[in-house]
């Protein structure tokens, strides 16, 4: 047999990310609710800048996201040299791993934590890890009990994707205490921004208070530009000093740079945003609930609904009329399914549909 180049140790064991569908064989209109997209799209300002960028797609990038940077700085109130741009926030998550994890090191996550971690942990050589979480909410107790001299890096997205759910930040403080201060602990703020309680924060007084934070937010959330591809993390320099030395050089293009800055600047689109999904969360809970499903109480722009055995026929009624939400079965939760919060017109086909189902399943 012919000798074929073979992989680094734990490539071959990666299972492969699938993102949401986005087609359903034979259905004309497709109403996508499988992703955690913003469905009201970007900022117009956004899209003008993004148009704006076709006059000069022969020049390079600025390679140092300088304009940007300074825009984050200035609506986020964030010092600009301990920032740093990527292609979505999966890319800073995959250098963190790259330049602070290999062979003999541990990453932590929990049980039901965001799949990127588990892949960028597998690609690098090291071992993925996972705590136990309590009522699919992470349990700080159960992630420092799963700290070994190994552990290299704890990723924790909060809110979680794709339970929804958000643990107050007094307790993300009492994990930070109880860690190693050689442990980086990275937070996970893609859904940050949908939340408005007094109570919580994403963690950046962490990573002022200490030298081993990093906080990542994203781009395709909430500013509904996951097309572009980018995301941005806040760390202690030396961290972002780090980064900055592993990534490609022109990891962003320019169209994200320039559209990045006209959403960040854009707080009254993004406040609207907010509402509006706030709204259409709280309608779209209460109905799933009305028609018997369990669904977790969620701070975030989706909802992780407890079907039970039905959940794959669920799923299918619905693709059937051209509804795609997301199994979560690679997540562990093969009873539940995740569904994103669509706009008014989408939703009120999804509860119709779910609705259906729930009445010909009654038991
Ligand atoms: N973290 C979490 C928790 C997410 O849900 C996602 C998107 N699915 C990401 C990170 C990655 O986002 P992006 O790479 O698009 O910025």
């Amino acid at each position: 047999m012919a000798e074929h180049p073979t992989p680094k140790a734990g490539i071959t064991a990666i299972a492969p990310y699938v993102g949401g569908k986005s087609k359903v064989e034979g259905v004309s209109r497709v109403i996508k609710l499988s992703s955690n997209e913003n469905p009201w799209g970007p900022s117009p300002k956004a899209v003008a800048a993004f148009n704006a960028q076709a006059a000069s797609l022969h020049r390079y990038p600025d390679g140092g996201h300088a304009a940007l940077r300074e825009a984050i700085a200035r609506v986020e109130k964030l010092p600009e040299n301990e920032l740093i741009c990527g292609a979505g926030s999966d890319e800073l998550l995959g250098l963190t791993v790259h330049a602070y994890a290999g062979p003999g090191d541990e990453v932590l996550f929990t049980e039901h934590g965001f799949l990127m971690y588990r892949i960028y942990t597998q690609a690098n050589g090291a071992t993925p890890v996972t705590a136990p979480e309590s009522n699919l909410s992470a349990d700080v107790d159960a992630l420092l009990a799963a700290v070994t001299p190994r552990t290299k890096i704890v990723f924790l997205a909060n809110p979680n994707n794709p339970t929804g759910t958000v643990i107050p930040f007094s307790e993300i403080r009492r994990l930070r205490a109880g860690l190693r201060e050689d442990i980086i602990l990275g937070l996970d703020a893609a859904y940050a921004e949908y939340l408005d309680h007094a109570d919580y924060e994403a963690g950046h007084s962490l990573v002022h208070e200490g030298t081993n934070t990093i906080v990542f937010h994203t781009f395709s959330k909430i500013h509904g530009l996951p097309a572009l591809r980018l995301g941005y993390a806040h760390a202690p320099a030396h961290i972002i000093d780090i980064l900055n030395r592993v990534r490609s050089p022109f990891n962003v293009n320019s169209a994200a740079l320039a559209a990045g800055i006209a959403a960040i600047e854009d707080t009254a689109y993004v406040a609207e945003m907010r509402t509006r999904n706030a709204g259409e969360l709280a309608r779209v809970s209460d109905a799933i609930r009305a028609y018997g499903y369990n669904v977790v109480p969620s701070v975030t722009n989706f909802i992780l609904v407890h079907v039970g055995a039905k959940a794959k026929a669920l799923n299918e009624h619905l693709a059937a009329r051209g509804l795609i939400i997301r199994e979560v079965g690679n997540y562990g939760l093969p009873e539940f399914l995740r569904i994103s919060i669509g706009t008014a017109e989408e939703n009120d086909l999804l509860l119709a549909a779910v609705a259906d189902f729930a009445k010909s399943h009654a038991a």
